[in-house]
């Protein structure tokens, strides 16, 4: 194997944190583009370097999330905020979601009422953990050995557990699409934002008229279902 050709196969290995599928068609765009001898050589290196890309990708970045969405952070301890809306530390939120909820907030200080962001956009892996914290919660944990090394890519490692749960009618989604009604929650596809405030009740309603709000249309995702759960306000969104 030539020295340009590991120099490049090191470039993207270096790159793997960032790496998403694009990456993998280019390892592959580069394979293509070499001699026929040296292919023979680079394609398990490719395979390798692929596989890693992917998982990594599915890892890291499942979804293109805002680094600095400038909404203010709330801690547990105070429940709300004056007016408007802010976020609890750890939510991540994909830019059209910062849009969003800026803009329900705009709404919310014009109403003089307040919320706070418990969730919005989610790994494929923090929903598989939900379902293991829900499954812990209601002492089952031992009834659901495979659950301890589960992967969110391998729905025989959590599909028992999650329709446990759901035959209990405990609300959590599926982690990945599964078949049937296993499919992922809108968080992981940055669709969803929960919001709490002192009523959740009236929280919803306030959710309600903001989506036939004018500020509401200046925002690229609209509300399609509002779902008042046991411990949030679960939005549905379109893009
Ligand atoms: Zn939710």
């Amino acid at each position: 194997m030539s020295r340009t050709c590991i120099y490049k196969i090191t470039i993207e290995i270096e790159n793997f944190g960032e790496s998403e599928l694009t990456d993998v068609f280019a390892i592959f765009a580069l394979h293509a583009s070499m001699p026929i001898r040296k292919q023979f050589y680079f394609l398990p290196v490719a395979a390798i370097v692929a596989l890693f890309a992917v998982q990594s990708s599915a890892k890291a970045t499942w979804i293109s999330l805002a680094k600095h969405d400038g909404i203010p952070l709330v801690g547990r301890k105070r429940h709300g905020v004056h007016t408007g809306v802010a976020k609890r530390p750890g939510v991540q939120l994909t830019k059209k979601q910062v849009v969003f909820v800026s803009r329900f907030g705009e709404y919310l200080r014009s109403m003089g009422e307040s919320a706070v962001v418990t969730s919005g956009a989610r790994s494929p892996e923090h929903q598989l953990s939900i379902i293991k914290t829900r499954v812990k919660e209601l002492g089952v944990a031992r009834k659901f050995p495979e659950l301890r090394h589960a992967v969110a890519g391998r729905p025989s490692t959590w599909l028992r557990a999650w329709e446990f749960l759901r035959a209990r009618h405990v609300p959590v989604y599926a982690p990945n699409s599964a078949g049937g009604e296993a499919s992922a929650s809108n968080h992981i596809k940055g669709l969803a934002v929960d919001f709490i405030s002192g009523s959740l009740d009236h929280l919803a309603a306030l959710v309600r008229s903001f989506s036939a709000s004018r500020l509401a249309m200046l925002s690229p995702l609209r509300v399609v279902s509002i779902a008042r759960e046991p411990g949030c306000v679960h939005v549905n969104l379109r893009g």
